[in-house]
Order: C-alpha cells, then sequence, then structure tokens
C-alpha cells in the first residue's frame, strides 16, 4: 500500500511556482524563511497519514487505484458512518495543529467530494463538463493532492456588480476561447495556503448576474501553471522570533494570497463550469460542496475551541484566579458553548441527509453552527484577554532576556505562577503561546479569518434562511390559526380552541 507523505509533499512543491513576497519572487517555498515552517506542518500531515499506527484512522484505498490509500476527506459517504469516519480523520489532523490551519489539505479536498457527489448537476450543465469534473476529482484524489480554492472576487466597491468595477482586469473572466481551453485574466481572493498548495480551485461562491457570462467559470490548475502569481500577504512566520517566542505562528501561518491570473491558458479537460452564472451556484448548493467544505470547517473549530479554552483556564491558573467565583462563571460559560458547538456538530451528522447513495450533514444545522461560532470566535478571544489582564504584555521582549544573567535575575523574581512546581520560565513560555494566538498580528488574523471565512454575516444567515426546514414551523402556525375564528365568521370557535374549531367553552 502506498501513501502520501511528508518528503513527497515537500518535493511537489518545487515546481517553479511564482509566489512573491516583499517585492520579491520566492524561489523555493519549502526553504525560504517566510514559509518553510508552514510548509513543513503540512508535510507532517502527510507524515502523520501515513505512520502504520494512522494509517486506517486516516485513510481508505482508493476505488480506482489500487494499492494507493489516501486521505478519508476524498471519501463520498454512503452512510452515517462513513461520514463520522471523515470526522475522525479530520479532527486527528487538526489535533496536529491545534485547529490554526483553516485549509488544511482536507478542506478542499471536501468540497471537492461534496461537489462531485452532486455530479447529477453536472451533467445538466454538460456530459464533457460533468466527465472533466468527475476525472479530475478521481486524479486529485488518487494523488492525494493539497488543493486550495479561491472562490471569492477581490472585494472593491461592493456597491458595484462585478462587471461595474472600474478595473477591468480586476476579477478574473474569459478573455479568449479556442480549441485547446479558455484564457482567464484577474484576480481572486484569497488562496489561503496557495503557497504551498498543489492545485488551486477556481469557482465563483459570490451571486453572479444572469449577464455576467465572462465571470462564469470553475475550473482547477497546478500552481506551477504560467501565469499564475500568488501575492502573499505579510508572513507572520518571517516576523516570528523563535518557536519560544510565538509558538503557534511560527509553524502554523498557513499564509493568504491574492491570486492573479495573467492570461492563464486552461485546457477545457480542467474546465468545470463555462459561461453559466446559475451553475456558478449551483457547483455549491444544488450539489452537498457547500455543505462538505464548511463541515470540515465545523469539525477544525471544535479542536481550536477545545485548545482555547486550555489556555484560558491555565491563564487563570497561573495568575492565581482560578477559585474567583466570576472567573469560575466565565470558565463554566466557555467550556458550555464548546460542548454547544461540539453538539451542533453531532447534531448535523446524526440528522444528516441522503441524497440517493450519499450522505452528508444537514445543511440548517450546518449553517446555524456557522452563524454561531462566527460570532463566538471573537467573543472566546475577548474573554480570554479579559482572564488574562497584563500578563500577556509583562513579558521578556524575546528568549534572548534569559540569556543576560543580570535581566535573567529579574525575570526569576517577577514572573511568578501560582502553579504549583513552575518556573518563571514555564510562565513566561505559557503566556507568549497565550498573546501569540489572542493579540498577536497572527492572532488578529485568525479572528478575521473565523468571522469571515465562509462570508459575512450577511452571507452565512442567508444560507439559514434558505435551507431552514420553514415548513415545520409553517404548519404548527397554520395548525394555531385553523383552530380558531372570529364571532363573525360562522363555523369557527373561539381564540384557544383546538384545531376543528369549537372551543370548550362551546362544547
Ligand atoms: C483570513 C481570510 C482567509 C480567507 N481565505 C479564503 C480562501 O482561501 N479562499 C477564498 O476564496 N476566500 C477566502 N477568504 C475570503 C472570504 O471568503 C471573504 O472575505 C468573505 O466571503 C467575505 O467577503 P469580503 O471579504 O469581500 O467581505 P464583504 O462581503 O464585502 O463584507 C464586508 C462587510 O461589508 C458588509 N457588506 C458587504 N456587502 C453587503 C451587503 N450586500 N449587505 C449587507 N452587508 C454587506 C458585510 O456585512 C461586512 O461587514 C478569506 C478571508 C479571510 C479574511
Amino acid at each position: 500500500m502506498t501513501v502520501k507523505d511528508g518528503a513527497a509533499h515537500i518535493k511537489s512543491l518545487r515546481d517553479g511556482r511564482e509566489v512573491y513576497l516583499d517585492g520579491k519572487p520566492v524561489e523555493d517555498v519549502t526553504t525560504h524563511p517566510a514559509f518553510r515552517n508552514a510548509v513543513a506542518s503540512a508535510a507532517r500531515l502527510y507524515d502523520f497519514q501515513a505512520d502504520p499506527a494512522n494509517r486506517d484512522l486516516m485513510t481508505f484505498e482508493s476505488p480506482t487505484s489500487k494499492g494507493t490509500r489516501v486521505n478519508r476527506a476524498w471519501l463520498k459517504a454512503g452512510s452515517y458512518d462513513d461520514l463520522v469516519s471523515r470526522r475522525k480523520a479530520m479532527t486527528a489532523w487538526a489535533e496536529q495543529h491545534y485547529g490554526f490551519m483553516g485549509r488544511s489539505p482536507d478542506h478542499v479536498a471536501s468540497a471537492v467530494t461534496g461537489q462531485v457527489i452532486g455530479l447529477d448537476v453536472f451533467e445538466r450543465h454538460g456530459a464533457k463538463y460533468a466527465k472533466a469534473y468527475d476525472e479530475y476529482h478521481a486524479y486529485a484524489r488518487d494523488n492525494d493532492l493539497f488543493l486550495t480554492y479561491v472562490i471569492i472576487n477581490p472585494q472593491a466597491n461592493r456597491a458595484k456588480a462585478w462587471g461595474e468595477q472600474t478595473g477591468e482586469d480586476m476579477t478574473l473572466h474569459i478573455v479568449d476561447e479556442d480549441t485547446t481551453g479558455v484564457t482567464v485574466r484577474g484576480a481572486k481572493m484569497l488562496g489561503t495556503s496557495s503557497i504551498m498548495a498543489n492545485e488551486v480551485f477556481v469557482a465563483n461562491l459570490q451571486p453572479l448576474k444572469p449577464d455576467e457570462e465572462r465571470f462564469a467559470i470553475s475550473f482547477a490548475m497546478p500552481m506551477a501553471t504560467k501565469g499564475m502569481k500568488v501575492l502573499s500577504r505579510k508572513s507572520f512566520e518571517a516576523a516570528a522570533v523563535s518557536a519560544f517566542d510565538n509558538p503557534i505562528s511560527t509553524h502554523f501561518d498557513e499564509n493568504d494570497a491574492l491570486v492573479y491570473f495573467d492570461d492563464v491558458k486552461v485546457p477545457w479537460d480542467r474546465i468545470f463550469v463555462f459561461k453559466d452564472p446559475d451553475m456558478c451556484r449551483a457547483q455549491f448548493h444544488d450539489t452537498p460542496g457547500h455543505v462538505y467544505q464548511n463541515y470540515q470547517s465545523q469539525v477544525r473549530l471544535v479542536v481550536k475551541l477545545k485548545f482555547m479554552l486550555g489556555v484560558a483556564r491555565r491563564i487563570a491558573e497561573t495568575i492565581g484566579t482560578i477559585a474567583i467565583p466570576s472567573v469560575v462563571e466565565t470558565l463554566g460559560w466557555m467550556a458550555s458553548e464548546v460542548s454547544v458547538v461540539e453538539g451542533m456538530l453531532h447534531g448535523m451528522e446524526s440528522n444528516g441527509v441522503q441524497r440517493g447513495q450519499y450522505f452528508s450533514p444537514r445543511p440548517s444545522q450546518l449553517y446555524a453552527a456557522q452563524i454561531y461560532t462566527q460570532d463566538l470566535y471573537p467573543r472566546f478571544v475577548h474573554e480570554i484577554r479579559e482572564l488574562a489582564g497584563g500578563s500577556l504584555i509583562m513579558l521578556p521582549s524575546s528568549e534572548a532576556d534569559f540569556d543576560n544573567p543580570e535581566l535573567a535575575k529579574v525575570i526569576e523574581k517577577t514572573q511568578i505562577s501560582s502553579r504549583e512546581g513552575e518556573t518563571a520560565q514555564d510562565r513566561v513560555k505559557f503566556l507568549k503561546l497565550a498573546w501569540d494566538i489572542l493579540g498577536s498580528e497572527y492572532a488578529g488574523r485568525h479572528t478575521q479569518y473565523e468571522m469571515f471565512y465562509a462570508g459575512a454575516r450577511f452571507v452565512t444567515c442567508g444560507h439559514s434562511f434558505r435551507t431552514f426546514g420553514w415548513d415545520e414551523c409553517n404548519d404548527l402556525l397554520e395548525s394555531a390559526l385553523s383552530s380558531y375564528g372570529s364571532k363573525r365568521d360562522p363555523g369557527k370557535g373561539d381564540p384557544g380552541a383546538k384545531a376543528g374549531g369549537e372551543s370548550a367553552a362551546a362544547e
């Protein structure tokens, strides 16, 4: 049996991709100080799945490539048990990065797998697109590719439609087509993990107007494609001082980037949607694609919230506030929120829906969890900062302060932990981790991520509106309305009577 491991992934990234940082091209993302640790963290995920002890948990045998085991995120779940097996694998991976790599390889693998479960939707669009997508899914799965996606247009002017924006080449659009394929030009945001992914999946999650056909395309291409430019945001990994000072941002800065397509040629066998604005919507929402991708996000977030809760409690223990009733109340509330979110995850699974031979989480419950957690995350961060006070700031400038004997003595005298047996260094080590995830620039990016990765609130609330089972609510209301009438309405009983019309008094 072969399983993709970390070395194979690192090798695959030395492909000549065009990544830019601080005005310069990056020659090799696997060795560059801005990216190498994040790349190594991604590679460790593959090593984890290749470890014989984790193979069953993390992988399944490809149905088309005998002898090849691939990550469970590629599994089209046929049942509740299949779904749970995917969740267990995703949880195990999320535990490797404490939930801080939002776009680990199982995210877009889930999106693509969910869309291919709804291949009939692509059949309606055209047999050649359905065939191309089905074959692409099998190819990506059998090679266990790390995919990123750019499914959102650059923000620009929200008062205007994409076609009305002033920058003609701002949004990715079709500029040409011939017998071999289609040429596209323009940008998409925000390719999280694109610096270390193998391929990028491109689509339009935001609604397009019926006449905006030139934006209506979906495809996948290798990151090293000619003309594809990856413009990295500031690297927090590069800005991190050391693993001691920035333990999470040194290793789990997955990066985000604007991806610009400078006349990129896409062959027809990589195109899944073409010049059909409604199909751009359908590929996410008439298939379980959008649900599958965001279900993975909720699985990951449960791990991250548990990690944050651990940090919250440890802060109270470290500064000696753990027995104060109001602190206990805060921690109890936070613990209950983690249980609520985990319960929502199990609820969307056990109330899952069967679509033909495939099973997926219940959409309305997924969107409820999404709306809930995009509000909860910033509140969690705020509450933990509230618990911590100045301890997160009263810290040595860096680990180097310990190397100066005079400063080391001052640190020894002033960094006092109320946890039994803990040294000044232990206290500093922990509080630096806390600041890294709560108050640093990296932490700020994470709050923005959890608030927006699935769309602004009006978008996620729209998904809830769209998928909720309104009939049940309406039936209850109709039952009440039909159970009584007005005195002026012959044959109807009094308000409050049971269905049937007659009130108890009338009887
Ligand atoms: C850290 C991070 C990583 C990301 N990674 C990826 C990725 O890997 N791939 C990808 O494709 N995308 C990614 N995104 C993009 C993400 O999906 C978008 O940020 C998200 O969909 C919101 O779109 P927007 O940023 O254009 O904000 P907007 O939709 O413009 O929202 C900004 C604000 O304006 C308000 N607003 C705008 N329009 C309206 C309206 N019509 N009605 C009411 N309010 C409105 C919103 O409520 C919100 O407060 C990432 C974003 C972040 C922050």
